[in-house]
Formats: C-alpha cells, structure tokens, sequence
C-alpha cells in the first residue's frame, strides 16, 4: 500500500500534562512520521468549526471549551495505512474501553479529555489536514 497522510491533534489534557513526546513517541513507535506539525492555540471558530459534525451533540459546548483551554499540537503523520495504523495506536474513544497499550488506555482523563484526535477516514483526513495545514508546510 502506498503511504497515506492522516491528521491528528494532541488536545489540551495532553499539553497541560507536557506529555506530548510521550504521545509522539507512540505514534513514531507504530511506524508513523511527523511531516508537519505546530503548537497552536485553537479559537472559537477553529474548534467550532472542526468540530461541526458533532454540533447537535450534548457534549459539544463542552468540546469546544475544552479544545480552547490549553494549546494543542496539531500534526499531519505519513505512514502505510496511516489513518487506520493512527486509530489503532490511539485506542477507543472511551478510556475505559481503549485496548492495553494504546495512547487513550495510557493516558486520557475521560471520555472527553482524551488526549489525541485522530482522522477517521481518507475525505476527513484530506479536510482536516487542510483545515490546519498549507501545503508548504508539510515537509515529508
Ligand atoms: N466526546 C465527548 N463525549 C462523548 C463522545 C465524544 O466529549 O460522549 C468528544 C471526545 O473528545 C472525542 C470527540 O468528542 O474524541 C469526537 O468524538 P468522536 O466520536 O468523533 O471520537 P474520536 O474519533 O475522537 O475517537
């Protein structure tokens, strides 16, 4: 298979707790590179609008909150299979239910503040990366 780009975010949680290598580490240990990658802090309209799917959702003011309380690292990861490999590394959305080993089981507070996003298919990744990235800077 050829190499394919996903998107992720290393959330508040995660930044709060200066776990990020840790997090990195996991994804570079599962065989995915970081090609872009910047510390940014999300504004209302960004966090809105990433998460506009999920806009007539209960928890989404709460998200949003979230997503604009600390700084994030949002990064474009290249590997074979990479969204699928991304998924995998990161572990179920719930904690509780994130297989052993995986960055959710080790490290996400809850449901909510779980530590990394993770695109979940090939239309969303090519958005997402768009939404936070020029193409000049991923550098692969
Ligand atoms: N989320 C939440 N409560 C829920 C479900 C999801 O706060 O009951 C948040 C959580 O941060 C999650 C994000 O909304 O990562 C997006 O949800 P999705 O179902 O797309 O999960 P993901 O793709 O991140 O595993």
């Amino acid at each position: 298979m050829a190499l394919e780009r996903t998107f992720s975010i290393i959330k508040p949680d995660a930044t709060r707790r200066n776990i990020t290598g840790k997090i990195i580490s996991k994804l570079e240990e599962g065989g995915l590179r970081v090609v872009a990658s910047k510390r940014i802090r999300m504004t209302k309209d960004q966090a809105e609008g990433f998460y506009a799917v999920h806009k007539d959702r209960p928890f989404f003011g709460e998200l949003v909150e979230f997503m604009m309380s600390e700084p994030v690292v949002v990064q474009v990861l290249e590997g074979e299979n990479a969204i699928a490999k991304n998924r995998e590394i990161m572990g179920a959305t719930n904690p509780a239910e994130a297989a052993p080993g995986t960055i959710r089981a080790e490290f996400a507070e809850s449901i909510g503040e779980n530590s990394v996003h993770g695109s979940d298919g090939p239309d969303t990744a090519a958005q997402e990366i768009e939404f936070f990235f020029s193409k000049d800077e991923i550098v692969g």
